[in-house]
């Protein structure tokens, strides 16, 4: 199906660059995403527009660098990211402030990491959302690299994880996809990946690693997207369809170690017409789900929050009986692959 309705681009979400912690220049990180294919980037530097006044926002060469920041409350949790935004925001706002202000002007706000848990290195918190209260975001990292790797990090692993820091990269975790689906019963919100790429360097006595080199980090958690018409080759008009898809939830995320998940597909279909993640539909007695994968892989569909069937292979077609709001897991040696947003199934007309 949506090859033919939809166009399907790919990137990554929330990239630092020396505008704040990162370790390479957009004009250097915009060059390494496009020799990964990449259609998009979003540059969320912590507290600052400046990459946006000096011309960054624009094609560098086929991929699209669209630049938000991250914002931060004054306890340095709540991360947010912001897009869509002409200056920043006054500091010492409260998350539910920022949220609000981001949506009135029109912005895109994602919550960053927010379940994360740090343990093994006092040295270094973690930066959870605390503020679930709060209302009006557009979308949640369901799965943030720099959280998972940290996560498992241990002073024993520590220079494996550094040398290899897709390795931690086994899904995303129950707590993050259990609070999504929670806030998605009573409404859209999109879920996507993130790499939160800073590319430390890291010293241990003789060896230097740089930890999360951005060529690895492009390679690993992405943010498929669903478009009405191909990416524009204006930035503004490419900016505003990315923006749309992510509120639509036309939206899956892959991680690119397990293979390339381009083509993944996950759609309802009734006797009129097809709808793509993101919909909310009726029930019907014609309603089927569908699903193609580029892959064999071990898929399980989670009805509000439950698996409810769990299959090996590349495609199923199932009867909808049961409102809810559904989505798939793709697995690939028990190794979380894709993750697709949810369609919602509403009562019969
Ligand atoms: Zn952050
Ligand atoms: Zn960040």
């Amino acid at each position: 199906m949506p090859d033919n309705i939809y166009t399907q681009i790919v990137g990554v979400v929330h990239v630092h660059s020396i505008y704040s912690d990162g370790s390479k220049t957009i004009e250097e990180i915009a060059r390494i995403g496009e020799g990964a294919g990449l259609d998009f980037l979003m540059f969320t530097d912590h507290n600052t527009l400046k990459p946006l006044r000096d011309g960054h926002q624009r094609y560098h060469g086929k991929t699209a660098v669209i630049v938000g920041y991250e914002i931060e409350d004054e306890n340095d949790e709540n991360h947010y990211l912001a897009f869509g935004l002409d200056n920043v925001l006054e500091r010492g706002l409260k998350a539910a402030e920022y949220v609000e202000r981001v949506r009135q002007n029109g912005g895109l706000g994602i919550i960053a990491h927010p379940d994360e848990v740090r343990s093994a290195f006092p040295q270094y918190p973690s930066y959870p959302w605390t503020e679930w209260d709060t209302d009006g975001f557009d979308a949640m990292e369901i799965w943030n690299h720099m959280s998972a790797w940290m996560e498992s990090l241990k002073p024993i692993n520590m220079l494996k994880m550094a040398i290899m820091p897709r390795r931690s990269l086994r899904g995303p975790t129950q707590r993050a996809l259990a609070k999504w689906d929670e806030i998605s019963a009573g409404r859209r919100v999109a879920g996507v990946g993130s790499a939160d790429v800073h590319a430390h360097a890291y010293r241990k006595g003789l060896i230097k690693l740089t930890i999360f080199p951005y060529k690895v980090q492009f390679r690993s958690i992405r943010t498929h997207l669903l478009l009405d018409r191909p990416l524009s080759d204006d930035i503004i008009e490419a900016r505003d369809q990315i923006f749309e898809a992510i509120r639509k939830c036309r939206v899956f995320v892959s991680n690119f170690r397990w293979g390339d998940a381009r083509g993944f597909e996950f759609y309802a279909r009734d006797k009129d017409r097809i709808y793509p993640m993101g919909a909310e539909v009726s029930l019907s007695n014609d309603l089927v789900l569908n699903m193609i994968s580029p892959k064999t892989s071990e898929i399980r569909l989670i009805k509000d929050g439950q698996p409810v069937m769990s299959q090996t292979g590349n495609c199923f077609e199932m009867a909808v009986q049961i409102p809810g709001i559904y989505r798939v897991e793709l697995f690939l040696r028990k190794r979380g692959w894709i993750y697709s947003n949810h369609i919602r199934v509403g009562p019969k007309k």
